[in-house]
């Protein structure tokens, strides 16, 4: 018999989800897309339909696959409650019982769970990555946001009510940069992947650049993959905006470390291509804020989940804890 798992991860665009075994290698795969409207019955029907139709091709490849249970990632993804609340890049509106609903289609699965995306790439870099065999780590995901997931004593922290883990919303700079949430000078807005590029609009106006390869760029077209590119060419305005993403990040991350005095902080998403041009100001600004007790015992590390399937792979981890805790 070859154990799998199914992971899903629903986004704002797209949900993928697809067949993962205990390796953290996914067999199958499949997409739909998130509706932008309607109710979340509808959703639910079509992606009940793409788990069987998963389910039948698992079977095709292997006759004895046994598919344990679902995990979710979902953005505001209620743990305790297996729900989705008022995401705010989603249709659903209000409170979606997304286990409760999926448990009525798939009665059978030992394990139904749900989580955020961010506290699902902990659980699999847990399960299947960098962090095995680690009982405290934290997982910072940088993408268009900062997210996080602890875990502490071998447990994700969910905290009283399931949505504890927003590094990405605790204030760096007082009165600083408004947030996507709504608030100032909260850590996401300085090292998400659109903070790096408001870092880099920042400089061309500071120094009036019109020389850095950086200046021909319009906000809209500048991502964080030509940041690092222009600082591998020696762009002095991508360097520095890198040092500055590393300098707020790793005051943040010098918090969660007095917090919680982790083995490890794991970074993840598409700003860590980047390398050392952010891993190390991160880890010295890091070592700066620390308290002495602390200093040198956390390592920063690059995620071992692979960027593709890490969303899916994630997901799916949360079944075998689940099946853990039996
Ligand atoms: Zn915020």
């Amino acid at each position: 018999m070859k154990r799998v798992a199914i992971g899903i991860d629903i986004g704002g665009t797209n949900t993928v989800l697809g067949v993962v075994d205990e390796n953290g290698d996914v067999l199958v795969k499949d997409s739909i897309s998130t509706p932008t409207h309607g109710d979340a019955k509808k959703y639910v029907h079509s992606l009940s339909d793409s788990i069987n139709e998963l389910i039948d091709s698992v079977h095709k490849l292997n006759a004895d696959a046994e598919v344990m249970g679902i995990g979710i990632g979902a953005p505001n993804g209620n743990y305790y409650k297996g729900t989705i609340e008022q995401a705010a890049n989603l249709a659903f509106k209000g409170v979606v019982p997304l286990v409760d609903m999926l448990r009525e289609n798939f009665p059978h699965l030992k394990a139904l769970a749900l989580t955020n995306d961010a506290n699902a790439a902990a659980m699999g870099e847990m399960i299947y990555g960098g962090a095995k065999g680690m009982k405290n780590f934290v997982m910072i995901t940088l993408g268009t946001g900062l997210g996080s997931g602890i875990v502490v004593n071998g447990d994700l922290v969910y905290g009283h009510d399931g949505f504890a883990g927003e590094v990405g919303h605790t204030t760096v700079i007082p009165h600083g940069r408004v947030c996507g949430c709504g608030g100032e000078g909260h850590l996401e807005a300085y090292c998400s992947a659109p903070g790096i590029k408001r870092t880099v609009f920042e400089l061309l106006a500071k120094y009036n650049d019109g020389e850095s390869e950086l200046a021909k760029y319009s906000f809209g077209e500048l991502d964080s993959k030509k940041v690092y590119e222009a600082a591998e060419r020696g762009d002095k305005i991508a360097i520095e905006a890198f040092e500055i993403t590393g300098e707020h990040l790793g005051q943040g991350l010098g918090d969660t470390v007095c917090h919680l005095s982790p083995e490890a902080i794991f970074l993840f998403g598409g700003p860590t291509a980047a390398g050392d041009f952010i891993f190390k100001p991160t880890k010295e600004s890091m070592e700066r804020h620390v308290l002495p007790i602390f200093r040198n015992k956390v390592e920063i590390l690059p995620s071992k989940l692979k960027s593709g399937s890490a969303a899916i792979v994630g997901a799916s981890a949360l079944v075998w804890k689940e099946l853990e805790k039996e």
